[in-house]
């Protein structure tokens, strides 16, 4: 009773004065917000006392979990001894330095060199920026065009907006920005069905290089890409997508930026996904796990050739009051510390990603469901009016929307992109924990397909 009170209190204090993050204001305060108040492991509580199995990890972010002791003794630490300082006027701090020297033990080929800002939208702005300032340096200031991908998500900021290919964004935003072009993404169940994965993996690869003819090698400074897209609706592509895309880029001189905000930290079941997909790229943009979301950070690290044209290219006139925030860096080692001390990479690689994956792929049999897929810890299923033809509901019915709601009353998170249901659990999940998932995700299939019969 007195629970609900304070869930009341809250909900309308919220309806009065806060602005949620791509909200429609109007249809949540109609439904009244959730008041989540307490993590523990993969689990979340509300105020009215629900406990729910977080599918999500936050925003694919809290890869270690909720209550890392390890994490939240680390902030404590550096707030006590140096809760801020900057980097801008000839001075580091420890945290920054080493967490930068750490990270180039991590990364792929020869990316030793990093930029720290405080989330992944300043990353891509940084991206666009650091692209456009190191062809400069280079002589070549006509470069300047980046291609991306329609559906791609790179942030919300307005250079992460317009890399991004997220059609609704553009249009409040006037969005995107001169000298940035999108091709078609890789997403072989919506957009390639009866196809060959190969043939069409390749056909949407080699979109880069027309557009590059199209516009003048000369003018092309960089395609960037997620090596999964996350935001979009986990869209794996196919295996001949990205060798291509390397080859392209190698060809024409373009520089290849991977935006690893999810799929760093583990998530694939490796450090980065670009190990997986054996790319080498120029840029690479980390966020979410790097602290496991207890504090906000985002990292470029940049390969030797942009490196070396960033050190002698003068004065670089980019930086944020809170790039490489002294706590945010000193969580992030930490929760490095015991990636590396547990084993967590590889236990998504060895145990729990094929774990996972395996119990995933036994609900392809449910008749709502057209396709499982999914990769270490993150997955997806696309539901399906008909599993016969996979032919998709119209999309007023909100399939999606209707099974999040049910994932939500069996005490789970499960976010829905349209009618494609997602999931990115924390890396600490154990096999109980996916057999839970697993039970209620099939449970709220069913009570979907009896929501939709009745309709
Ligand atoms: C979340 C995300 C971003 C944006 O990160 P923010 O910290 O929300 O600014 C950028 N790229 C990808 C791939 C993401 O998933």
């Amino acid at each position: 009773m007195a629970e609900q009170q304070g869930s009341r209190r809250l909900q309308e204090l919220d309806a009065a004065h806060h602005l949620h993050p791509f909200t429609d204001s109007q249809a949540l305060h109609q439904k009244g917000t959730r008041v989540i108040e307490r993590g523990e492991g993969v689990y979340l509580w509300d105020t009215d006392g629900h406990r729910i199995l977080d599918g999500m990890a936050g925003l694919w972010c809290v890869n270690l979990g909720y209550g890392r002791e390890e994490l939240i003794e680390a902030a404590d630490r550096q707030l006590r001894r140096l809760p801020y300082y900057n980097l801008f006027f000839q001075t580091t701090h420890p945290s920054a330095t080493e967490l930068a020297a750490t990270l180039a033990t991590l990364l792929p080929g020869d990316m030793q060199h990093l930029f720290f800002t405080g989330s992944g939208s300043e990353c891509n702005d940084t991206v666009v920026r650091m692209v456009r300032h190191y062809w400069a340096s280079q002589g070549q200031p006509e470069r300047k065009v980046i291609i991306s991908r329609h559906n791609a998500y790179h942030g919300s900021t307005l250079a992460g907006a317009a890399l991004g290919g997220m059609k609704p964004m553009h249009a409040q935003g006037g969005l995107p920005l001169p000298d940035i072009v999108h091709i078609d993404q890789p997403y072989h169940f919506g957009e390639g069905q009866g196809r060959d994965p190969g043939e069409f993996g390749l056909e949407r690869a080699r979109q880069l290089e027309q557009k590059i003819l199209e516009l003048g090698p000369e003018r092309v400074a960089a395609f960037i890409g997620e090596p999964i897209q996350g935001a979009g609706g986990v869209i794996i592509p196919p295996a001949s997508y990205w060798p291509e895309i390397r080859r392209i880029c190698k060809e024409y001189d373009i520089l290849l930026v991977v935006d690893e905000v999810i799929c760093g930290f583990g998530r694939t079941g490796h450090w980065f996904a670009s190990e997986y997909y054996g790319l080498e790229p120029d840029l690479l943009c980390m966020a979410k796990g790097i602290t496991s979301g207890y504090m906000p950070l985002g990292a470029v690290a940049v390969g030797r050739r942009v490196a070396e044209g960033l050190i002698g290219g003068g004065e670089f006139f980019h930086g944020f009051t809170y790039s490489g925030h002294p706590v945010a860096c000193a969580v992030a080692l930490a929760n490095i510390e015991v990636m590396r001390r547990e084993n967590i990479v590889g236990r998504v690689h060895d145990d729990i990603g094929p774990y996972l994956q395996r119990a995933w792929a036994s609900l392809g049999d449910h008749p709502l469901v057209g396709e499982t897929r999914g990769l270490g810890l993150v997955a997806a299923l696309e539901l399906v009016a008909d599993q016969r033809d996979l032919r998709r509901f119209d999309s007023t019915v909100g399939a999606g929307l209707i099974c999040r709601e049910h994932c939500f009353e069996q005490g789970l998170v499960m976010r829905a992109v349209g009618d494609t249901m997602i999931i990115s659990p924390p890396l600490v999940i154990s096999h109980a924990e996916v057999d839970e998932l697993i039970t209620k995700a099939r449970r709220a299939l069913d009570l979907t397909h009896q929501t939709l019969i009745h309709n």
